[in-house]
């Protein structure tokens, strides 16, 4: 058989989302009625629950799940990966890009577990800069490397589409442990995610 997706959602949540949204979208002063409308509650409450899947998950197993042994030494980056998140003071998203870097201590882990952390700690109500520390102290303290650099540039709704409708702005945030504390190496990893070539 091909394979399929199912999303599961749990009815009782459902339900309980789907009723405020219906609550909201009617004291916004639409007709909840209309055809257009009628499943948008439901579809929003599966919708915020999907965006929201990151407090079910525990990002250190998934890099515990994937640490080999490893006397490679160098650093190790993963940049560009997408990000997607929503801010914990307008439930507005905010999406851009993380830029992670390791020195290996004995252990090296499975590349693809990088962005699924991302995605865990992205997918819950956040602000970017606990964010950018989640993601480094769940590295530092499972993987125990010799240095762990994590940089994440987003743009973010709330400041686009209200507020100040600063439509070009780009907030970065960044964290740096163990050998990224020093200069050069924390020079080299900046100079690496900006290059084309790295
Ligand atoms: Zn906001």
């Amino acid at each position: 058989m091909a394979y399929k997706h199912f999303d599961e959602y749990s009815i009782d949540v459902t339900d309980a989302i789907k009723n405020k949204f219906k609550s909201i979208i009617d004291d916004l002063g639409e007709d909840t009625a209309r055809e257009g409308i009628v499943k948008t509650p439901e579809r929003a409450a599966k919708a915020m629950q999907f965006l929201t899947q990151g407090y079910d998950m525990d990002p250190a197993e998934i890099l515990k799940g994937a640490m080999f042994k490893e006397d490679y030494d160098d650093m190790v980056i993963v940049k560009d990966i997408e990000l997607y998140s929503l801010c914990e003071h307008h439930m507005l998203p905010f999406f851009g890009k993380a830029h992670i870097a390791y020195i290996p201590n004995g252990h090296i882990v499975g590349l693809s577990k990088l962005p699924r952390i991302v995605d865990v700690f992205a997918r819950r109500l956040q602000v970017q800069e606990r964010l950018t520390h989640d993601i480094l102290e769940c590295i530092n303290s499972t993987l125990k490397p010799k240095g762990v650099a994590v940089v994440i540039e987003a743009s973010h709704m709330c400041m686009m589409m209200r507020g100040v409708q600063k439509q070009n702005s780009v907030t970065t945030t960044s964290g740096f442990r163990g050998q990224f504390e020093k200069i050069e190496t924390r020079t080299e990893f900046l100079r690496l995610i900006t290059s084309d070539l790295s």
